[in-house]
């Protein structure tokens, strides 16, 4: 028992140090985008310095993504705990999405059948709509349609997001939440759902995952609801 203490302890003070890191260095991280994005568009500078500026971009971009994948999920005990409205925190991440939505052609349906509350951290709420959307949104490269509806069933809120992307196949399903699976090669952490998978637990909540290869995702979280 002692042991498992420790472990958790340990634990703790891996993830609050991952969590001040990637707070630290995301700051940093856009100044040097935006640095390298200057000299990328110098008329000064000759092609081959152009073109060694947008390699170095695509790297920190990289960097930039990882990070925005894993943040919330470093910090998986901090005490920002509040009762949240799932309508409300579903339309900011929806404000938060908008420009990535209208450029990839995604069209974004909402149907709140209950505006209910759930318990959480609300920056980590949104970091679980966030990575999924996110995945949403890159399984529809020509566009598509994109539907969040929250479904009361006795005591749980159902938070399903459904998509008309390119769908996944069983065995990748199974495979969702593992560290590191990735079929976006280059472009992918595959850490994006195991955030998910991490908080939703830690909020006493389940993912169910249905996918039909060339129909489309569903992913539903289900909560339990307080009134
Ligand atoms: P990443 O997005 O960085 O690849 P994730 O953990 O977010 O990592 O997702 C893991 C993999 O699961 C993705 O690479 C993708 O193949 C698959 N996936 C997740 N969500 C969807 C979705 N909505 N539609 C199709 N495939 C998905
Ligand atoms: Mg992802």
């Amino acid at each position: 028992l002692q042991l498992e203490a420790l472990k958790f302890e340990k634990m703790e003070i891996v993830s609050h140090l991952a969590a001040s890191i990637s707070h630290e260095v995301r700051n940093p991280l856009t100044a040097v985008i935006g640095f390298l994005q200057l000299i990328g568009e110098n008329e000064h500078a000759n092609e081959k310095s152009k073109s060694y500026a947008m390699y170095a971009i695509e790297e920190a971009n990289r960097a930039s993504d990882i990070i925005n994948d894993y943040l919330t999920f470093a910090k998986p005990h901090s005490n920002e705990e509040c009762l949240m409205k799932i309508e409300k925190e579903i339309k900011k991440c929806q404000d938060i999405l908008h420009p990535l939505t209208l450029k990839q052609n995604v069209d974004i349906e909402t149907f709140f059948q209950h505006e209910g509350s759930i318990k959480g951290d609300p920056h980590k709420f949104h970091q679980v709509l966030l990575n999924i959307v996110k995945n949403s949104i890159e399984a529809m490269p020509e566009g598509g349609m994109l539907t969040i509806q929250t479904i009361k069933i006795r005591d749980r809120i159902l938070i399903k997001i459904t998509d008309t992307g390119h769908g996944m196949k069983p065995e990748h399903i199974a495979r969702l939440g593992e560290p590191y699976f990735s079929l976006k090669g280059q472009k992918g952490t595959g850490l994006g759902m195991m955030v998910v998978y991490r908080i939703v637990d830690s909020m006493k909540g389940t993912v169910n995952v249905t996918s039909e290869i060339d129909i489309g995702t569903s992913i539903t979280l289900s909560f339990p609801s307080i009134s």
